[in-house]
């Protein structure tokens, strides 16, 4: 957090000032995000198996490796106990690399994680429900669009944490299935002709979830659900069963872009202003961008918000924040998972080659555009983060 900094000019920099700070580096090329930090605890549990004494045969080989990352560290007398923590995880991640299935197979079969999939399954249904209210009472879509979009909304396929094949499978999967189905993953993905989402086991650990309260993980991996789901709905032209098929008749589709143009140009708007040293580059900011993620961070944030405030349980206050509200709380737990220290040529390639934004943006500029954002921290209407002219997909 920085306290010095004013949540309704700039909540990322409120939010998440301190960890910027903390993480304070001249290298251009050294970003380091929030985000990572899920690895840390995945990392001290398999630290654990590969140190542990029950001697699985398919374990053998990578504790064998593991013992000769270290100690092929020269290792003297004089080395601090936490240098040796750190060669101990650098060579921990080495081996979750190395030895991803061997590793990752052995852990969930020891660690089914059965509870916290089950809770996850309990959000998305229920952010799923209330993204659907939304998208119903927004208006601007027909009978014939909402009828289909039901459709991929009743046969999502979830996968969360891993493949059920993971605990029986024999052999060594494909590198490229590992590469999208591995637990270790650190993102969620929706596979948009299986019409199916995926959340690895990764991403059931802080910062994105078991944060200790509901609101906070709604704000945190409710909010991941939530722009997974929006992919689902804005992918009009696959239906139900994957078929490359537009579903939306083409008004429908003509709002729907008249929608995501306005955010566009608050995009633009604030990457041009923030990159303005890139001369001769500019103009390549958003050529071809699709707005699809960005819409997808607007619409998740709203959905999340809006399935929180249906729980019914007690609502417990958080140590050190008591001053703050529930809602306060949930959209600082949003910028916190976001939270990064984003180097300028990380931030320039993510603009101008993918279709993700900047960290900073992916907090400020959907929470601006949220009512509820500015009611909850009382910014007064004209402010940054309560502009007059908002941008509304649902
Ligand atoms: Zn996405």
């Amino acid at each position: 957090m920085d306290l010095t900094a004013d949540p309704c000019d700039d909540f990322y920099q409120y939010a998440c000032g301190g960890f910027i700070a903390k993480h304070a580096s001249t290298d251009p090329w050294d970003s380091v995000f929030n985000i990572q930090l899920s690895n840390d605890s995945m990392n001290q549990n398999i630290k654990k198996m590969l140190l542990g004494d029950s001697y699985e045969e398919e374990l053998r080989k990578a504790r064998d490796e593991f013992a000769d990352c270290i100690f092929n560290r020269n290792l003297t007398d004089k080395v601090t106990l936490s240098t040796f923590n750190e060669i101990m995880k650098e060579c921990t991640f080495t081996m979750m690399y190395m030895f991803e299935w061997e590793l990752a197979s052995a852990y969930v079969k020891q660690n089914p994680h059965e509870e916290s999939i089950e809770a996850v399954r309990n959000m998305i249904d229920a952010i799923k429900f209330e993204f659907w209210k939304i998208v119903t009472n927004s208006g601007w879509m027909d009978d014939t669009s909402l009828n289909e979009t039901f459709k991929k909304v009743q046969n999502l396929i979830l996968i969360l944490g891993y493949p059920p094949w993971f605990l029986t499978a024999s052999r060594r999967p494909s590198v490229a299935v590992l590469r999208q189905q591995s637990p270790f993953l650190i993102g969620a993905t929706y596979f948009t002709y299986a019409n199916l989402i995926f959340f690895p086991l990764l991403t059931m650990s802080p910062p994105f979830y078991n944060l200790g309260l509901d609101v906070l993980d709604y704000g945190a991996i409710g909010a991941i659900i939530g722009h997974e789901l929006t992919h689902m709905f804005v992918t009009y032209d696959i239906d139900a069963n994957g078929n490359r098929i537009r579903i939306w008749p083409s008004f429908v589709i003509k709002l729907y872009d008249d929608k995501t143009d306005c955010i566009r140009v608050q995009y633009l708007e604030a990457f041009e202003k923030f990159l303005s040293f890139w001369e001769g580059e500019s103009h390549k900011i958003g050529k071809n961008k699709k707005m699809e993620e960005n819409v997808a961070d607007f619409a998740g944030l709203k959905a999340a918000f809006y399935a929180y405030k249906q729980l019914n349980g007690p609502k417990r206050k958080l140590v050190d924040f008591e001053n703050y509200s529930t809602e306060q709380l949930f959209f600082v737990s949003n910028a916190h998972l976001m939270c990064s220290r984003e180097t300028m040529e990380f931030m320039k390639s993510l603009i101008l080659r993918t279709n993700h934004s900047p960290f900073r943006y992916r907090v400020n500029l959907p929470m601006a555009n949220f009512d509820e954002f500015a009611r909850a921290w009382g910014c007064t209407l004209g402010t940054k983060m309560n502009p007059h002219k908002k941008c509304v997909v649902w």
